[in-house]
């Protein structure tokens, strides 16, 4: 029988090799009986477990080395089983022969995400798994990463968070496959659907029903939810020097391209302007929001929204895809700067119309069209008594989202007008009266929070 204080330093060891033996486990491509994960490790995730146990068993020896992310033909399968999570494949970027003649800018450094080193001037699918608690449901997440040849930001691009939302998705796309690892300045790292069960599934909530983006930063202990996004959060974002996470309008309802934004943060604000013709509305971002965490983690985040969820709108794509380019080049991440348009107005506040009646509604407005106070946005008929209720612009501004034609309650919130700030308001001294109004009131906006 081993004495108290031998069996403890077992235990204590034994606790020590268990992250590493998970982790070898999770590499494996058989899924372990669970009561015989090292065997299974040994024998499924040999290579894996040999650089785990010598990391364990030589603690004043370096740490093993990170592998380099390895070019892999592009036509071979992103992800198979038989490999494990590791696999990375190169992305079919433009420049990528350049980048093989250009030699990386002296001290660049490769950058190592994802238990990966990614080399100036390439360009890597990597992906991102979750611990194997969550084997056998959870899929490995492709995430693209252009890492260019001289020093710069890492800007994040993050998409389908919920995952119904399909715009960003095309746009993440756009953009990182049109940069040139051999000449970009800095790193993008692109997620084209950050959540890949709930896509799957064609539903905006992760099979729990629970909304993904109230969760982040999110915690180790906590729900489904909470795990994913807290997984997400430290090994993906955390990265980022800045982030734009694409959504599209809730259900049924459509959004001009804007950018959500908190205003009040300096570094935010910033980033707002160098999107181009796009659209500003201020909001704060419900707690939980993957933009909220990162603004509260002091990284600048925007959210962009753009067209209608279940859906894939060339306008809504194209206006999407542009912005972000336009912020790269504005960023001077980008040799050849071509800026986009002036900066479209920043709304301080905007305000729900809502229907009083229930019925069929049709819309009288398009979006990004300028109302003035008492036009009409939209007719409600019933169709069992014939009686109509006209929706009526409150006050003067701009349609920044709308409910599309459908069947509606009482209380539907059916027009989003964006209120412009007046230039008295903005020629007061002193702060940005606009920032000191009321805003995010409840009034203002259940409805912006789901989208
Ligand atoms: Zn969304």
């Amino acid at each position: 029988m081993k004495s108290g204080t031998e069996e403890r330093r077992v235990r204590g060891s034994l606790l020590l090799l268990m992250p590493l033996l998970l982790v070898a486990t999770a590499a494996s491509s058989q899924a372990p009986a669970p009561d015989d994960a090292s065997a299974s490790a040994a024998a499924g995730g040999a290579a894996s477990l040999e650089v785990a146990q010598a990391a364990a068993l030589d603690p004043d020896e370096e740490g093993p080395r990170t592998p380099v992310a390895e070019h892999v033909d592009l036509s071979e399968p992103l992800y198979d089983p038989a490999k494990g999570r590791s696999e990375s494949t190169e992305v079919s970027a433009p420049g990528r022969d350049r980048a093989e003649e250009l030699p990386p800018e002296p001290g660049r450094a490769p950058l190592v995400l994802l238990g990966e080193s990614v080399q100036p001037a390439t360009a890597v699918r990597l992906s991102w798994a979750l611990d194997n608690r969550f084997e056998g449901i959870a899929v490995p997440t492709p995430v693209l990463v252009v890492h260019g040849r001289t020093e710069g930001p890492t800007v994040c691009l993050t998409a389908a968070v919920h995952g119904d939302e399909l715009n960003g998705i095309e746009i993440v796309r756009r953009v990182l496959y049109d940069l040139d690892p051999a000449v970009l300045r800095g790193t993008v790292i692109g997620v084209p659907i950050v959540n890949l069960p709930s896509f799957r599934r064609g539903s905006r909530y992760l099979p729990d029903r629970r909304d993904l983006n109230r969760y982040f930063p999110g915690s180790e202990s906590g729900s489904a939810a909470s795990r994913i996004a807290h997984s997400f959060f430290h090994d993906v974002v955390a990265f980022c020097d800045a982030l734009v996470d694409i959504h599209t309008g809730s259900l049924h309802r459509s959004n001009l391209p804007q950018l959500r934004a908190d205003m009040r943060v300096v570094d935010v604000a910033a980033l707002t302007e160098k999107f181009g013709a796009t659209a500003v509305l201020h909001s704060i971002g419900a707690e939980g929001t993957l933009r909220r965490a990162a603004v509260d983690a002091g990284i600048p985040a925007v959210t962009l929204e753009t067209g209608e969820p279940y859906r894939l709108h060339e306008d809504d794509i194209a206006h999407g895809t542009k912005g972000i380019q336009s912020l790269l080049n504005r960023l001077e991440m980008q040799p050849h700067v071509s800026i986009w348009g002036d900066p479209e107005p920043v709304y301080y506040q905007s305000i729900w119309v809502r229907a009083d009646r229930g019925g069929l509604l049709f819309g009288e407005v398009d979006l990004g069209q300028k109302v003035k106070k008492g036009d009409i946005l939209g007719i409600v008929s019933d169709p069992i008594t014939n009686l109509r209720s006209e929706l009526r612009a409150p006050r003067a501004g701009r349609v920044l989202g709308k409910a599309l034609n459908q069947v509606v309650m009482p209380g539907f919130a059916a027009f989003r007008i964006g209120i412009p700030t007046t230039e008295s308001e903005l020629s007061r001294p002193g702060p940005n009266p606009a920032l000191q109004l009321p805003l995010d009131q409840p009034a203002v906006g259940d409805e912006d929070e789901n989208s």
